[in-house]
């Protein structure tokens, strides 16, 4: 039986530089059990580092949370990368070290960076300022997400800075997407006429909250039959009867 599931697959917490501090994984948690969310994806800007005390701590609350980050490419392009799994997430967390420039943060001007616990308390300070763009193309991005079985979804596409099209202009014939995202104001037939995209290439919503009241505030709706990775990548590619539209 297929059902129908509320996603927000865009979401910052205290680790993101730009993020309120407030953010944690706990006030994450029970804003979208308020907002009646049933699946979250955590995209901090160049990190998957918040992930893992998210899941762990939202596994008794029946809410799906999907490893993720929002990557900064070398092109200024920034797009949601998610993986099914903490093995993958690894790896890709041994991906964005390696990628990320290191210039320090600088916590007055761009805000803390830190990985809490599930008690709020602070298990590691990020030293390298997570805004830039890594040392590394957008393709070779999407290939790496692709080659560990993850989703690439290049975000807010709709936006005049760091979106596909501000930064590049068009959709690289060899860069494979598995949907796009736009933000909470845009209007997606306007968007999809703008840059012409086909309607084979799935559009969804999602809040890219900086702040507890943002959550859920830009939604899609996955029809799945479980809320399992396998079956949100049907979604995206409107396989196998799963569907994902934007919440009207
Ligand atoms: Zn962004
Ligand atoms: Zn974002």
């Amino acid at each position: 039986m297929i059902r129908r599931f509320r996603a927000d697959l865009h979401l910052h917490t205290v680790l993101s530089p730009c993020a309120d501090l407030a953010m944690s994984p706990d006030l994450i948690i029970s804003t979208a059990r308020q907002k009646q969310l049933d699946i979250i994806a955590i995209t901090d800007h160049n990190s998957t580092k918040q992930c893992a005390v998210v899941r762990e701590m939202a596994a008794d609350t029946g809410i799906v949370v999907l490893n993720g980050c929002e990557v900064n490419s070398r092109e200024e392009v920034h797009a949601l990368c998610l993986f099914e799994d903490d093995h993958s997430r690894n790896k890709f967390q041994i991906f964005l070290d390696q990628y990320l420039p290191h210039i320090p943060n600088r916590p007055d001007y761009f805000g803390y960076q830190v990985v809490v616990d599930r008690n709020n308390q602070i298990l590691e300070e990020i030293p390298w300022y997570l805004g830039n763009g890594l040392q590394i193309e957008l393709q070779e991005i999407a290939d790496y997400t692709r080659q560990l079985n993850g989703l690439f979804i290049p975000a807010h596409i709709d936006r005049p800075i760091n979106s596909l099209f501000s930064q590049l202009g068009f959709l690289p014939n060899e860069l494979q997407i598995d949907g796009m995202q736009i933000s909470k104001r845009a209007d997606e037939s306007q968007i999809r006429q703008l840059y012409d995209i086909p309607s084979d290439i799935t559009i969804i919503k999602a809040s890219d909250a900086h702040y507890a009241t943002d959550i859920g505030t830009a939604c899609s709706i996955f029809e799945l039959a479980e809320p399992t990775f396998e079956e949100i990548r049907w979604a995206f590619h409107q396989k196998n009867g799963r569907s994902v539209k934007i919440e009207s």
